[in-house]
């Protein structure tokens, strides 16, 4: 058995379709917007320094993290509070400082440093007590000098220790430069002093060099200052230590009471002393923790290629972009850490991290746009891109030729069918006619229009080959879903303009779709002649309210002849447009287009009051005709605008059957249920309902018995054919004998002749209406000349004999 197309797929398929043409076409296309911006952004950032601060912070936040303790190399012998008050003079006497030289070096101290000035002569006993012991130590002790501004100069001046302390001693610098903020952050290898290379104490300590001792490094702040060892000076001196903590090690003199000032600010570690901050220059040497600052751009680069890779695999491999996603912030906040932890430099991650933030929230404002856009692009119900997304397409378009398809039939296909299956219908059809037309973007520009744009104009030979594929495609309807198959008729608009603007182009095809409809064409090509007809026609729809107001609107009257009767048995009113310059308004074209405007219930009830006036004047002249009024399709199922129109017609006192009302073929076949609820409503009062342009739509005769119609009336193309064609002639009689069949009278609208007169009396017709009997004229000439005159209600025989 073979399987069924279920109704599902096509539906599914062209969903699909659409939406991933959307995204295709837009989705790379913000993402690699949205790179571009967030890159700027970073590298402006990484230009400007105006990440610094935070770069700066977040190495702290590090440092904290990863805090580790000083080796134990370097021991602090802290001239503190306690050592203060036990010696009680000041300045100290030197000899105490020779004596903790000696102690020192007894226990076994690799090295010796003060952070002590010996610039100035004391007394001499003790600088001799001192000189004498460094003498002894013969070179293992380390004594400072620093340098000052020069304000005679505006140079440098260096200040030494004196000479004899200075000869068996080595000299290191001591200088600590805060930085902008007032923070020691960095120490420098050394200065050079009028040509005098001095290391700094800390790098004479740690055994570094470098080869330019201006260079500075940054004090690692992981570093614990509080590991550091320390022993008090008074200690020291006493003896009381045990000299096995001291051999070998290097041992850093200096004040750490509060009162002998010497403090610094650290980042890290608040105010440290300035011994301190040496001892920890010292270890960030030895240590090896000396990470040359890389900047912001290893990062930088790193996240841009990652991102990039990211963005080529977002939308083949949405897993791995999501990892991707994942990964990468993290990967840079890990990787500074790794690689300061391997002593390979010191990494700034803000402007990668405003990369990856800054792509973050572009990328996802430019979606949320894009997503707007396609909502707005897109008509719901079919995925089907919509008149928005024409319109903006057409832009691009040089040779612009536009079609537009309406399916005519859409109305009745919508009310025999579930919105669904209309839907899938609607994608279906969409997607043939991009086969067809070899233009896979079809648009759906309104609820019965698809549309689509051509680079060729409308005489090239396949463009009206492709047309006429359409129709031959759509013969056999479209399967929907098992057994459930709609046959949309189409008929074919086309607007051809190389500099015209799109949505004028758009509005031209449809116009020439509907007039084609009109015409009864299966395709029409928008000409001047047309656009400035119905544009005209446009303008005159907008100003149906002033026209109603003015008196422009009015009725006229045309006598249906009752071929048994032979006379006058009643008359349809017909609207008319006369504008002040005189000008008549074609009533089909205005008519079709208040329709479409959705504008008929005001002007329907305006009409209705002007013929049941017109009706109530002949009342009281003793000669009432019954008369059809029309009522649009669209209107129908109106409730607001029924009750309005009942109680207008209950108003007017008329007897059952004088009152006529004519609904075409189609709105009967689209009917809801509200509609023909209305229609029997109207019965019961005792209107009568005559079916309009019968022929032209789909229903089968014993389908209108179902509704409570007293007439139909055949459509005027096939009355007027009658005289040519066998086919049509077939179908008016064998209509006409149904009818009676089934108790309905048969009217044949658009009589022009004898001869289609005989005709249809031969068949049995009942009724006649048409330019053989009478034309419209106004109520006065109606009531003149058909309720008064001869040929009338009151005429003579043999006036109305002459009719045959
Ligand atoms: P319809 O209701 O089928 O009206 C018949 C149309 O055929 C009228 O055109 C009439 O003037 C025209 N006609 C009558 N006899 C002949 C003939 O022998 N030969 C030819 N060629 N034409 C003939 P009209 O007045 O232009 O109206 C066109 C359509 O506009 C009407 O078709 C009707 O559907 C609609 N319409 C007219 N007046 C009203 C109205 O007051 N309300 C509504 N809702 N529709 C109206
Ligand atoms: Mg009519
Ligand atoms: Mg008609």
């Amino acid at each position: 058995m073979k399987r069924q197309q279920p109704a599902i797929s096509y539906w599914a398929n062209s969903r699909r379709w659409a939406v991933t043409r959307l995204t295709r076409s837009d989705a790379g296309w913000s993402g690699w917007t949205a790179f571009a911006l967030a890159a700027t952004l970073a590298i402006l950032v990484a230009l400007s320094g105006l990440h610094a601060g935070a770069d700066k912070a977040l190495q702290l936040v590090r440092d904290d993290w990863t805090s580790r303790p000083a080796t134990g190399q370097i021991h602090i012998v802290e001239i503190d509070a306690a050592s203060l008050k036990r010696i009680d003079t000041f300045p100290w006497p030197r000899r105490h400082h020779a004596a903790v030289i000696d102690r020192l070096r007894k226990a076994g101290a690799a090295q010796i440093a003060f952070d002590v000035d010996f610039s100035a002569a004391s007394n001499a006993t003790d600088d001799a007590a001192l000189a004498a012991a460094l003498a002894r130590a013969d070179g293992s002790v380390i004594i400072p000098t620093f340098v000052q501004a020069d304000r005679s100069t505006g140079g440098t001046l260096e200040t030494l220790p004196l000479p004899q302390f200075a000869r068996h001693a080595f000299l290191a610098s001591v200088n600590v430069l805060p930085d902008s903020k007032g923070q020691v952050a960095s120490y420098q290898y050394g200065t050079v002093t009028d040509g005098m290379p001095r290391p700094s104490i800390g790098v004479m300590l740690a055994s570094g060099a470098s080869t330019n001792l201006t260079d500075s490094f940054r004090i690692d702040q992981s570093i614990d200052p509080e590991t550091l060892p320390r022993h008090s000076f008074a200690d020291i001196l006493a003896g009381k230590f045990d000299p096995a903590d001291i051999r070998g090690k290097t041992m850093l003199i200096g004040a750490t009471a509060i009162e002998l000032g010497d403090r610094y600010a650290t980042p890290g570690h608040g105010i440290l002393h300035g011994v301190v901050i040496q001892a920890l220059a010292a270890e960030t040497l030895i240590q090896g923790r000396v990470n040359p600052p890389l900047g912001p751009w290893p990062l930088l680069v790193l996240v841009m290629i990652g991102l990039a890779a990211m963005l080529m695999l977002r939308g083949q491999r949405p897993v791995l972009y999501a990892v991707g996603a994942i990964m990468l912030p993290i990967a840079v906040l890990a990787l500074p850490f790794l690689v300061e932890g391997a002593g390979m430099g010191s990494l700034q991650l803000v402007p990668a991290m405003a990369m990856i933030f800054g792509f973050a929230v572009i990328d996802h404002a430019l979606k949320l746009v894009r997503k707007v856009s396609a909502d707005k692009a897109t008509d719901k119900a079919t995925g089907l891109p919509n008149l928005a997304a024409l319109t903006s397409d057409l832009a691009d378009i040089d040779h612009r030729t536009v079609v537009v398809a309406r399916i005519v039939n859409y109305a009745e296909l919508s009310a025999q069918h579930h919105e669904k299956a209309t839907a899938a219908m609607i994608a279906a059809l969409a997607q043939r006619i991009g086969v067809i037309v070899g233009q896979p973007r079809v648009y759906r520009v309104d609820t019965d229009d698809l549309a689509w744009a051509l680079a060729m104009t409308p005489d090239d030979p396949v463009f009206a080959d492709s047309l006429s594929s359409i129709g031959l495609v759509l013969r056999h309807g479209i399967e929907v879903s098992p057994g459930e198959t709609l046959v949309p008729k189409v008929v074919l608009g086309v607007a051809q303009g190389e500099g015209a603007h799109a949505a004028r182009l758009i509005e031209l095809a449809r116009l020439a779709a509907q007039t084609a409809q009109q015409r009864g064409l299966t395709s029409l090509v928008s000409s001047d002649a047309l656009m400035s007809e119905t544009a005209e026609t446009q303008l005159m729809v907008n100003d149906i309210d002033r026209a109603m107001g003015m008196g422009e609107i009015f009725m006229v009257y045309q006598p249906k002849w009752g071929i048994a009767q032979d006379r006058v048995v009643a008359c349809e009113a017909l609207m008319r447009w006369r504008k002040s310059d005189g000008t008549m308004v074609n009533t089909g074209q205005f008519i079709a287009l208040l329709e479409r405007e959705g504008r008929m219930a005001d002007l329907t009830l305006f009409s209705l009051k002007l013929v049941l006036a017109d009706l109530l004047a002949w009342k009281a002249q003793g000669t009432l005709m019954p008369c059809a009024v029309n009522i649009s399709a669209t209107i129908i199922g109106d409730s607001e605008f029924f009750e309005q129109a009942t109680d207008l017609i209950a108003a007017a006192d008329l007897d059952d059957g004088d009152l006529i009302v004519e609904i075409t073929e189609s709105s009967i076949l689209q009917s809801a249920d509200a509609a023909i609820a209305h229609l029997n409503m109207l019965k019961a009062m005792g209107v009568r309902i005559s079916i309009d342009d019968y022929g032209t739509g789909q229903s089968t005769l014993s389908y209108l018995q179902s509704f409570p119609a007293d007439e139909i009336k055949i459509d005027q193309g096939f009355i007027r054919a009658l005289g040519g064609s066998d086919a049509d002639r077939i179908m008016v009689e064998s209509t006409i004998s149904m009818a009676h069949a089934l108790d309905l009278k048969v009217v044949a609208e658009g009589v022009e002749t004898a001869i289609i007169y005989n005709l249809l009396a031969d068949m049995g017709c009942d009724v006649v209406q048409g330019w053989h009997i009478g034309r419209p004229v106004s109520a006065g000439d109606f009531a003149t000349r058909w309720l008064n005159g001869p040929e009338g209600l009151n005429g003579s025989e043999a006036a109305k004999r002459q009719r045959a």
